[in-house]
């Protein structure tokens, strides 16, 4: 997993990479994932680099609630919340993480299946 320096999602918040950007505040940063699994899928990021959900520290309570209030009010700006969504945070390998830069997938926009692949 890369660290700060060469991560791909501190390159948006620092607005060196574009993204489209549906929110943001003082602690995080939500964009349109690029390659979408769903007619909304938005990722939903802290601005400070934390590599992965195994990562975190007992300190970083407020910005982890922070993602999941964001993501829930990202689906009721997106007018899905009455509908529903699916929120999915990817950890590590066996998890199936890609960017090593903590993230909420929104997911909303069809019917979901369970269990997930
Ligand atoms: P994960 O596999 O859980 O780590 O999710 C990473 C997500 O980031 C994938 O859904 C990718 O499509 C998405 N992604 C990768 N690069 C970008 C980018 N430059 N802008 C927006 N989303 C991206
Ligand atoms: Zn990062």
């Amino acid at each position: 997993m890369p660290n700060e320096a060469d991560c791909l999602f501190c390159g948006i918040v620092a607005g060196r990479i574009p993204a489209e950007v549906v929110h943001q505040d003082d602690r995080v940063l939500a964009f349109r994932d690029i390659d979408p699994k769903a007619p909304v899928h938005v990722l939903v990021i802290p601005k400070r680099h934390v590599t992965s959900l195994a990562d975190a520290k007992p300190g970083d309570d407020a910005v982890l609630g922070a993602l999941l209030l964001t993501a829930a009010e990202i689906a009721r700006a997106e007018g899905v919340a009455e509908a529903g969504y699916r929120t999915v945070v990817n950890t590590r390998d066996d998890g199936g993480q890609t960017v090593g830069h903590l993230h909420v997938h929104l997911l909303a926009g069809r019917a979901m299946r369970w269990p997930p692949g």
